[in-house]
């Protein structure tokens, strides 16, 4: 059984080591993700080493995924473990003033947000399990009605859904994460917390400044003002992560599904491959079996066509992170070959114009029964677009750059081999018998040029 949609496991305490890394890699995983928001520095880099090696021991393409932490904001301390009683009605300020907090006021340490709010905006704290409305702002303090929530404490998280913070993407903590994540040559760099597209050039900038390895940018959905502005987000960045966890707190969650569904028609049409992330599977941060609702869920995002699903606690600190990995492969694998059998999205292709190239490719590979289509890469390009018209035949691309074999392991479909030498491998036949393809048509892309091909 052939799965398309990928994997991209994170990994923390539960996942690290040798050993552990190596399983996961044969169970299934396509993507690492690091997250910057937890360790930093050497211990995450030592990390991208493993990864590395054990590609080049297993002679598998793995990507690699640095996720900055972005400006997720946080109030600031109360004096020692203790909750603090509030109730709905009362007003509680946010203030500049370090001194620890009590029932009626806090410090917020990021005087861009205390700056950017504005009268009658929402506040949700410790997601979004208190919610106030801001009544009056001054320059060092801003002063909210309580409209729900009871206790309040210690470095709960603060979300502003109706503000457009006036930052940009990288916080000081990101820039230093960057510089030193960009020594270790990622393939990809997630960012937290978009806002608009001007957020992604200021990191690729920052980026290209630093190398010329053309590195790929994920934006991270997670904010209202991102879910507006999706089309441009996307196209100013190479990659979609619908973050559902912020998400869900930013927006009524039950627009969730519906906001994942927009995000993803976006991406297809415009060459865009997305990740679906989070609580995939959250109950196996403790059980060793799924519950019914989330092996629904990881299938729905294969019948939707993402490109990857994507753990988070369940592999980060979770207790059976091999038994995950091998529970989304299981669901995937089915869920893709049913997806082929019973649809023909091939010809959809959805907003593809007629007359796209790539739509021809996938059109031509499923009208004669073609058992793959063999791409030889020069860059991601046109993998992606072919990828995005979701092929029912697996892609399998040729390509001499390690860079570009790695970054080609998140998309749908696509299974990346890597060559020191492209002209050895130039062949469609040797290809195939690489990829256990025995008989059967082949579409090939190579350069401008499209075949079908019967294998010798
Ligand atoms: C999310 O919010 O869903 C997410 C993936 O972001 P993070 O894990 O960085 O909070």
């Amino acid at each position: 059984m052939t799965r398309f949609t990928k994997i991209t496991a994170s990994i923390g305490p539960s996942s690290e080591g040798n050993a552990m890394l190596r399983q996961m890699i044969l169970g299934g995983v396509n993507v690492f993700r690091i997250n910057f928001s937890h360790d930093t520095g050497d211990v995450q880099g030592k990390k991208i080493d493993s990864i590395r090696r054990l590609s080049r021991e297993l002679g598998v393409p793995v990507g690699v995924m640095v996720d900055l932490q972005g400006p997720k904001h946080r109030i600031g301390n109360f004096a020692g473990e203790e909750k603090y009683p509030i109730s709905p009605g009362q007003t509680f300020t946010f203030d500049s003033n370090p001194e620890p907090g009590n029932s009626a006021r806090v410090n917020m340490p990021d005087a861009d947000v205390i700056a950017s709010l504005k009268v009658g905006e929402r506040i949700l704290l410790n997601d979004g399990k208190i919610e106030m409305q801001v009544t009056d702002v001054a320059p060092n303090e801003v002063k909210a009605k309580v409209v729900r929530g009871t206790e309040i404490w210690s470095r709960r998280g603060f979300n502003v859904p109706d503000t457009d913070i006036k930052t940009g993407a990288l916080t000081k903590k990101d820039r230093a994460d960057l510089e030193y994540a960009l020594t270790k040559n990622p393939d990809w760099v997630a960012v937290s917390f978009v806002q608009r597209p001007e957020d992604i050039a200021e990191v690729r900038d920052f980026i290209t400044a630093r190398t010329s390895a053309p590195i790929k940018i994920m934006a991270k959905i997670e904010r209202q003002n991102a879910v507006q502005r999706i089309a441009e987000i996307a196209s100013a960045a190479d990659g979609v992560m619908i973050a559902r966890g912020d998400l869900a707190v930013e927006l009524p969650y039950e627009q969730v599904p519906a906001i994942s569904r927009k995000i993803i028609r976006e991406c297809r049409r415009l060459n865009r491959p997305v990740v679906m992330a989070t609580q995939m599977l959250g109950s196996m941060v403790e059980s060793e079996f799924p519950t019914r609702a989330e092996i629904s869920d990881v299938a729905n995002a294969a019948y939707l066509r993402v490109d990857s699903t994507m753990t988070s606690e369940e592999t980060t600190i979770g207790a059976h992170p091999l038994k995950v990995i091998e529970t989304m492969d299981k669901i995937l694998s089915y869920s893709d070959m049913d997806a082929i059998e019973h649809s023909n999205d091939w010809v959809r292709a959805e907003n593809a114009p007629e007359n796209d190239w790539s739509r021809s490719v996938s059109s031509m590979a499923h009208l004669n029964h073609a058992m793959a289509i063999i791409v030889f890469a020069r860059d991601t390009d046109s993998v992606t677009s072919v990828s995005c018209r979701r092929p029912d035949v697996p892609i399998i691309a040729v390509c001499d750059n390690n860079l570009i074999a790695n970054q080609l392991c998140i998309l749908r479909g696509v299974i990346p081999i890597y060559t020191p030498d492209l002209f050895a491998l130039r062949d469609f036949n040797t290809v195939a018998k690489i990829a256990e393809i025995k008989s059967g048509k082949i579409v090939v892309v190579d350069g401008d040029e499209v075949s079908l091909r019967d294998l010798d």
